[in-house]
């Protein structure tokens, strides 16, 4: 999900009785559902809402629900970005992430990605389990890859075009950047697996209240911009904090796991500060203003 993005229309259709195996061949999404996914009836597709870029489908069989994400016309590549992120997310056992089963590319273009089906609750995550599952989600994502993106992918052709930062903001920028490193003094910072866009929308919980995460890193597909999951300093986490709801409880909890460093207050605003020059570029000059008193607090704070 998006922050305040029109959503686009959703096509949707249903149908209750089994699918005759007749349309095996033209569908590689219900071809893997009845092979690998180990079902051998789909009893219902039903269009799922609140997406903002693809077609979202639950597929009801008699080997449980899948999710499955459908784009007309991206090809594999976004989806295999998500669902490598997902799947990191999955395999440290902590927070729970849908788990992602299959992409591929659909017959006349575009690609579907299917993934586990979870059932939402109705209330909202715990916020003390939220911090503490997110903690050790990062406690056990230590990356040994370094800082930066694990797979290839088109952020270096696009970036020009994405990022039109003016030119008062990119001066001021390279100013900060120069100037930083007194925020940095006294840490040791290892990288570790980030969801990436952490905030309320991609925030909820199952059926039993335990929270899941969905969707990671997904702002950047807006602009076909495919940054999966970064692997990254923890606190970079909390830049989307404006928009999170992350509370008292979450924070006391997620320090227990993963205590809080020196400086941590100091260095917050400059995470906040690359998403909001994001959605500066994204959604437009209503976020401009809040990136540049960040960068100009900064600066004077630094004598720079
Ligand atoms: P998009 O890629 O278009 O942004 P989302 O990933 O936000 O789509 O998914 C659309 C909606 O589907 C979400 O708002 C959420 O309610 C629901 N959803 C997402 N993942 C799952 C899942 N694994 N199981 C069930 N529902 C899901």
């Amino acid at each position: 999900s998006l922050p305040s993005m029109p959503c686009l229309p959703r096509i949707g259709f249903t149908k209750r009785r089994p699918f005759p195996m007749a349309a095996l061949s033209d569908d590689p999404v219900q071809e893997w559902i009845l092979t690998e996914g180990k079902a051998t009836q789909i009893t219902g597709i039903r269009p799922v809402g609140g997406g903002c870029i693809n077609l979202a489908n639950r597929y009801d069989t008699d080997a449980g629900s899948f999710f499955v994400k459908t784009n007309r016309s991206i090809g594999p590549s976004m989806f295999e970005a998500e669902a490598i992120g997902l799947d990191a997310m999955y395999e440290t056992r902590t927070i729970r992430v849908p788990k992602p089963f299959k992409v591929g590319p659909l017959r006349n273009g575009g690609s579907y990605i299917i993934m586990e089906y979870i059932e939402f609750g109705s209330s909202r995550s715990n916020q003390s389990v939220l911090g503490r599952k997110l903690a050790e989600m990062h406690k056990a994502g230590k990356s040994d890859k370094g800082f930066g993106f694990p797979v290839n992918n088109t952020v270096g052709s696009r970036l020009s075009y994405t990022f039109q930062i003016k030119m008062e903001i990119l001066f001021t920028g390279q100013r900060l950047i120069k100037n930083m490193a007194p925020l940095f003094e006294d840490i040791v910072i290892e990288p570790c697996l980030l969801h990436g866009d952490l905030w309320s929308g991609n925030i909820t919980s199952d059926k039993n209240g335990e929270p899941v995460i969905l969707d990671p890193a997904c702002y950047c597909k807006l602009q076909y911009i495919f940054v999966p999951l970064t692997d990254g300093h923890n606190e970079a986490e909390f830049g989307m904090s404006w928009c999170a709801g992350f509370g008292g409880s979450f924070y006391t909890s997620y320090f227990e796991v993963m205590p809080k460093r020196p400086g941590f207050e100091k260095r917050r605003d400059l995470y906040l500060l690359y998403h909001y020059l994001n959605h500066y570029n994204l959604f437009g000059s209503g976020y401009r203003s809040s990136a540049i008193s960040i960068i100009d607090d900064y600066l004077r704070m630094l004598n720079a």
